[in-house]
């Protein structure tokens, strides 16, 4: 049995070469609790080494057109498409998500991101304009950064990884890519399919390891003009700081506190399934989860009473079973903090009604040690309370009653964050009013988490700085010029 636990050893793709690492991180499978891979712990030494080879690489894939380069993302998705079910699988046992995510939604909106910015890299226009009077004509001209640093997070590892590489490298510039050392996996197979997908050594370069360590030698790298960020809030005021001395360009995509506003004229049986899905996807380990429901006090009971039972249909088990509906949380520690979240609701009075410390969760017996909690619902939370206030990112949601439209607006915009908002209405006027008072980068109403990749994405305040999508990721990954010529 012996081989059957050896340990995967992942190792830094630089300059078109797998690369070892002098040491190593451990990572775990979270629905099992056991070590089953190892990450390279990079440091500033091969952070630096895969800044060169993409520095190296910059003046050949910058002066290839947009259709070459089309071509080969095309080519890099239909490989990618290829592999689903390994990339699923792995993506499923590296971060505790279901299988039936992972093939769902991981691994397909992966394939969908390379294929998304292979087309509109093909149809962007820049500006002119002509200055008769002076004999000029004002026209604009785009070109690639540079070496772009993207750093991603652990909830949708490949899905968020190529959400940045796909437009960076569409528009032309050279990346070194860290992911997180929690969920490496998958970015190191995608690695494996560079060359057959024809994109040139040192185009991608994936530096695996931890955030303050190469991380941050990555957001310091004097050669790193633009950093493209998703993560924690935390996280990022730090890159701000450390990017400051050298002023680079920064996208921030960091957390939310998302409210669902849900008004006595919402058909329920719409509202509520999604409403589930919003707030237990994927564990609830989604920046766009819905952790606070308000809902109008006329039929408020009716909701909490549909919405618990509901709830608790929701099955908790082993992520590589297809009818498991939550897999288990990235990590121990984790976990412990999302937990902690609901003790603190009980102590302050408020009423769980399903889940945490009220319902018991059976598990097979391979996952005894896995990091599993059941989808929790909370209700008679205060506004102020930290259930209300911070960014749990676990299966847990509150619900609380509201009376006006007024008040409600006036509630939803009371956390420091604004990324995602979602309006439960039949009436058109109020869905339109409500949507334009919400500090949110991303208004649903009457659904949840539809997305056209074509428009901007990104969140208000705390949840970020900056938009991605067709358009705004083209402005993002390129430097404008305006030339005047004179005749
Ligand atoms: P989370 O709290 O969701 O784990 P983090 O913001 O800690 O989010 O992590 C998101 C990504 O940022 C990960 O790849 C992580 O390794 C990286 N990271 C963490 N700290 C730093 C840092 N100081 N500099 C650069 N990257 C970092």
């Amino acid at each position: 049995m012996a081989h059957s636990k050896a340990l995967l050893v992942l190792e830094n793709f630089i300059g078109g070469k797998f690369v070892p690492c002098s040491s190593y991180i451990d990572s775990y499978n979270p629905s099992t609790g056991d070590v089953y891979c190892k990450v390279p712990d990079s440091g500033k030494e091969e952070v630096d080494a895969a800044v060169k080879a993409a520095k190296d690489a910059f003046p050949i894939w910058s002066s290839k057109s947009p259709l070459e380069r089309s071509q080969i993302l095309n080519k890099l998705a239909d490989l990618i498409e290829h592999d689903l079910e390994a990339f699923a699988q792995a993506e499923s046992k590296d971060q505790g998500k279901t299988i039936t995510f992972a093939r769902t939604v991981d691994i397909p909106r992966a394939v969908y991101n390379f294929r998304f910015f292979a087309s509109s890299i093909l149809h962007h226009t820049t500006e002119c304009t002509e200055m008769a009077i002076m004999g000029c004509v004002h026209y604009t001209s785009r070109a690639p950064v540079g070496v772009a640093g993207l750093i991603s997070p652990w909830n949708l590892p490949l899905y968020l990884l190529t959400w940045k590489i796909a437009p960076a490298i569409a528009c032309g510039n050279t990346v070194v890519a860290k992911p997180s050392e929690m969920t490496s996996v998958t970015a190191w197979m995608m690695c494996k399919l560079l060359e057959k997908a024809g994109v040139p050594h040192g185009v991608v370069n994936v530096v695996f390891g931890m955030g303050a360590k190469a991380g941050e030698a990555l957001v310091c790298h004097p050669d790193v003009p633009l950093i493209s960020f998703t993560g924690s809030t935390v996280t990022a005021q730090r890159i701000t700081e450390k990017s400051a001395p050298h002023c680079k360009r920064l996208s921030l995509e960091l957390g939310g506190k998302n409210p669902a506003i849900v008004f006595d004229d919402a058909d329920l049986t719409q509202c509520i399934p999604t409403t589930l899905r919003s707030s237990f996807a994927n564990q609830g380990e989604i920046c766009l989860c819905t952790s606070r429901i308000f809902v109008q006090r006329g039929i408020y009971s009716e909701f909490l009473k549909r919405f618990v039972a509901e709830a608790k249909k929701w099955k908790v088990g082993n992520p590589s079973d297809p009818t498991v509906d939550v897999g288990a949380l990235i990590s121990k520690e984790h976990l412990e903090k999302v937990r902690s979240y609901v003790k603190k609701a009980q102590a302050e009075g408020a009423r769980v009604l399903c889940g945490e410390g009220v319902d018991s969760l059976a598990l097979p017996t391979g996952n005894q040690k896995g990091y599993f909690m059941l989808p929790t619902v909370i209700a008679e939370v205060k506004d102020e309370s930290c259930c209300m206030q911070e960014e749990i990112f676990g299966p847990v949601t509150c619900v609380v009653a509201f009376d006006t439209e007024e008040e409600v607006i006036k509630r939803a915009n009371s956390v420091k964050y604004g990324l995602a908002a979602t309006v439960w209405s039949s009436n058109v006027g109020r869905v339109h009013r409500v949507a334009q008072r919400l500090q949110s980068g991303l208004v649903w109403t009457n659904c949840w988490l539809v997305r056209d990749l074509n428009l901007p994405f990104g969140g208000m305040k705390a949840s970020g700085i900056g938009r991605e999508g067709a358009k705004d990721s083209y402005e993002f990954f390129t430097e404008v010029k305006t030339i005047t010529i004179k005749h």
